[in-house]
């Protein structure tokens, strides 16, 4: 197949004319590298050229190969730095003495400056592929604009927010993308080219939350060879699917972006005058609420005897509204299945369950159960459900799960599960 059609923006990606963007796409690492498609093929400086959410594709004939257009480097270059710094809060371009320096030892320097800010240097290193190809270096400074920091890279900008916004919490990192910034600045030459093939498909955005399965000291399963951690695979896959689903215009929230406990300050947050891992899923449930979810999503990989292997997903039958986190579950399910089974995983004979036959306290598991006496909170969003993407404790599944590319395959698989489930509920 030489070209792909994207519902969710209305443009394809082709192998045409010999200009092998589809394949190049794919080695990237697809949507989850380099985002949607946002534009068709144009001519830019000679050089063909394609908008992707979060990069232009520039494909160059004398390799065979794609580069990325620096769009921030562009825009500095084309008087854009004060409409960046008033429309964006993006940070001018600071000065680095790296005259004269090897390509190495320049790129050491500026990669230096992520020191200064944990919490964007995690969100620098945590894409899907090369970190510098992915974000180009950093061109400057990690600059205070008062409700949050930020940095300028080559082809995105990193804000860390200091208080709560609508589209973030206090202390999450977003990434501005260059590929959408280059379009609102309008220094793209063919207007025409970004006309969409066709409608993008869907036609309100949802809040959605993503709840990575444990973290911090609480590990969940976990296995030596190949060294696998179910609070490592949850929240790399959350990541993911988070990715996929705000390009798709979603507002999106992790209950956590670090490997970390979510209940911190550690409080005693259910009220039942202990502190303990209880506190942690009223967190998560509580974080659920405040983000007004319409779907919940609680993302595990499963722990077992070594025998047991496949995908299940649980939702709650004596939950008012159970009908629709069937309904969730169902789609969830499915999709995960059909996201492993190119790969040689599947369901093997798992499926969709009600939650309360894994006899958990009081009868049901937290984040997506009913009130009960550790349950002070229960979650509000309109569809829950809880997926055990394969067992980290079965060989054949947990060689699936260290694969890249069978992640990036079960986000992308959640993410058609959420569209499904909500244009389905239209
Ligand atoms: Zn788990």
């Amino acid at each position: 197949m030489g070209s792909r059609f994207f519902v969710e923006t209305g443009f394809s990606v082709s192998d045409s004319d010999g200009v092998r963007f589809l394949s190049e796409f794919d080695r990237f690492g697809g949507v989850g590298a380099v985002g949607y498609p946002a534009s068709r093929r144009f001519t830019w400086d000679g050089f063909t050229v394609q908008v992707f959410q979060r990069v232009i594709f520039q494909w160059r004939p004398e390799s065979h190969s794609v580069a990325f257009v620096n769009v921030f480097d562009r825009l500095h270059e084309a008087g854009y730095d004060d409409w960046l710094a008033s429309v964006r809060q993006t940070p001018p371009p600071g000065s680095f003495a790296d005259a004269g320096l090897s390509w190495d030892a320049a790129a050491a320097l500026r990669l230096r400056v992520l020191d200064r800010d944990p919490a964007i240097k995690h969100a620098y290193f945590d894409v899907v592929g090369d970190p510098i190809q992915a974000n180009g270096l950093p061109v400057s400074d990690i600059v205070d604009f008062g409700n949050h920091v930020a940095l300028r890279s080559q082809r995105v900008v990193f804000q860390r927010w200091k208080v709560g916004v609508p589209w973030a919490r206090a202390g999450q990192v977003t990434v501005a993308l260059g590929g959408d910034i280059a379009k609102e600045a309008g220094i793209l030459p063919d207007r025409a080219a970004l006309v969409p093939e066709t409608a993008p498909s869907h036609s309100f955005a949802a809040s959605i939350v993503i709840d990575p399965g444990h973290g911090g000291a609480e590990s969940g399963a976990a296995r030596d060879v190949p060294v696998l951690i179910e609070k490592d695979v949850t929240l790399d896959i959350a990541r993911r699917l988070a990715v996929l689903l705000r390009g798709l215009g979603h507002r999106v929230t992790l209950t956590r972006t670090a490997d970390a406990e979510v209940n911190v300050p550690a409080l005693d947050r259910n009220g039942d005058r202990r502190i303990d891992v209880d506190d942690d899923l009223q967190a998560r449930v509580d974080i659920a609420n405040d983000a007004d979810a319409d779907l919940f999503v609680s993302l595990h990989s499963n722990g077992g005897p070594p025998a047991l292997r496949g995908v299940a997903t649980y939702y709650c039958a004596d939950c008012t509204d159970s009908t629709r986190h069937r309904s969730l579950a169902v789609t969830v399910q499915s999709a995960a299945v059909e996201a492993v089974r190119p790969y040689g995983g599947g369901a093997f004979g798992a499926g969709v369950y009600d939650e309360a036959g894994l006899g958990k306290p009081y009868g049901h598991l937290f984040v997506i159960g009913p009130k009960t006496p550790r349950v002070a909170r229960p979650n509000r969003a309109e569809a829950q459900a809880l997926v055990e993407m394969l067992f980290v404790s079965n060989a054949a599944d947990a060689a699936l799960l260290a694969r890249s590319d069978v992640r990036g395959s079960l986000a992308e698989a959640l993410a058609r599960a959420v569209e499904a489930y909500l244009s389905e509920r239209r």
